[in-house]
């Protein structure tokens, strides 16, 4: 059983969607393990991102997380952060694969409006950045 944190970003958040992404989730496999709705601050987005400090889209990225709620949610399954990555698509949504979720509902490649953790130890780090122990159940 593994552990991938996913975020509804506030494109999805703002089109009314969650309910229809998380459906995604627990029809494919995946068991919501804890999910909460926050107001990102600018400093959140910065230190979630940091690993993307130094590209040129950073700026807009750290306004866009931080634009409208998002939701925060740990899944739980078999493979999650790969099942995760599948169900999502490419970050670019035009170059996305039909039926999945930034597909159908993501306009651009910076409202695309889900975030998965890449690795395992990404996961682990993401989880804990956001989520006490005593929520994550
Ligand atoms: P992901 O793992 O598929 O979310 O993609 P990355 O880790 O490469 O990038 C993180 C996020 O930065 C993406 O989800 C996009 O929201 C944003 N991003 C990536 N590339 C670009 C870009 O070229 N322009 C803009 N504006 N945002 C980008």
């Amino acid at each position: 059983m593994e552990q991938t944190l996913s975020i509804i970003k506030p494109d999805a958040v703002a089109k009314n969607v969650i309910g229809k992404i998380v459906d995604r989730f627990e029809s494919n496999g995946l068991r919501i393990a804890s999910m909460k709705k926050i107001q990102m601050s600018a400093a959140d987005a910065g230190k979630f991102y940091e690993v993307h400090a130094q590209r040129p889209f950073f700026g807009e990225l750290v306004e866009f997380m931080t634009s409208g709620p998002v939701v925060i949610i740990v899944l739980e399954g078999e493979d999650a952060v790969a099942k995760n990555r599948k169900l999502m698509g490419a970050t670019n949504p035009k170059e996305a694969d039909a039926g999945t979720i930034r597909a159908d509902f993501a306009q651009s490649i910076d409202a695309n409006a889900v975030h998965g953790s890449d690795s395992l130890e990404n996961a682990k780090n993401e989880i804990n950045f956001f989520f006490a122990r005593r929520e994550v159940l």
